[in-house]
């Protein structure tokens, strides 16, 4: 299948007043069109640090980054990229938020309006296209957020923490939906989390990092049985082992 994202020997070093900082190591990873990778690590390994290398917003060290082989140069745009907080402008309706990435990149053409009009309709925002971010819940909050960011039609959707300031119930179901959206436009993702059951229940392979500097300690594929939501992936038989195995990892004093 075709590499979206390929990272090959990534080295991070920050430079400030108090010092050197190296973030990673030697960090090789590809992942392949349509993929839902996630990557977990301890706080503050670098995990954050891999996103913004891949979105060109940090420059590596060392290494190389390639999006899309065949479209070289072309990476920038095809980023999208969702964080913790959603990040939507109170004073704009949902679709005057849905509409902003093409605004910014002067590309709100007719095509691309429709684009986000379907969205809207298609992930059950289109009653709310005309209200305002704070008249709703958390869940569509994101939602609305993550059509903001398909709106672009990027090439990888980069997702650092997005669900982490939702309570548990929210969490669950906006994983749910996002998953469903993420999959149903068969978009490759990159989900950066802290939490274990989020990334076996969401992912075709997760990613363990070390601590910092990180380097990829292993790569589990995710093989649940009747797998479908991930609700639904968190009751599979395997779902336990998988658990156990990445926590034993995580824990691991190196
Ligand atoms: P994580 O997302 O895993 O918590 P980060 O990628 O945010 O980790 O950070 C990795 C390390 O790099 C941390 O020690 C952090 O302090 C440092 N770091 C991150 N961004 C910068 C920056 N812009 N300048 C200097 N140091 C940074
Ligand atoms: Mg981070």
């Amino acid at each position: 299948m075709a590499e979206v994202v390929k990272l090959e020997n990534i080295s991070k070093f920050y430079h400030t007043k108090s010092g050197e900082t190296e973030a990673l190591k030697n960090i090789s990873l590809s992942v392949a069109s349509g993929e839902f990778v996630s990557i977990i690590g301890p706080s503050g390994c670098g995990k954050s640090t891999v996103l913004s290398i891949i979105a060109h917003l940090e420059e590596p060290s060392g290494g190389k980054v390639t999006i899309n082989s065949d479209k070289q140069g072309k990476g920038k745009g095809q980023i999208g990229y969702m964080l913790q907080q959603d990040h939507l402008f109170p004073w704009l309706t949902v679709r005057q938020n849905a509409l902003l990435g093409l605004v910014l990149r002067h590309n709100k053409t007719e095509e691309a309006e429709k684009r986000v009009d379907n969205l809207l309709k298609q992930y059950q925002l289109d009653g709310f296209a005309s209200a305002y971010p704070n008249q709703l819940s958390g869940g569509m909050r994101q939602r609305a957020a993550l059509i903001r960011t398909l709106a672009i039609d990027p090439a990888v959707l980069l997702l650092d923490e997005p669900f982490s300031a939702l309570d548990y119930q929210t969490r669950l179901a906006v994983s749910d939906d996002i998953h469903f959206i993420i999959k149903n436009q068969r978009k490759t993702a990159i989900l950066v989390t802290h939490d274990i059951s989020e990334a076996i229940s969401m992912s075709d392979r997760v990613v363990v990092l070390s601590k910092r500097p990180a380097t990829v300690k292993n790569i589990y594929e995710i093989k649940l049985s009747g797998e479908q939501t991930p609700l639904q992936r968190r009751k599979a038989p395997e779902f336990s082992t998988y658990f156990q195995k990445l926590w034993e990892e995580l824990n691991e004093n190196e």
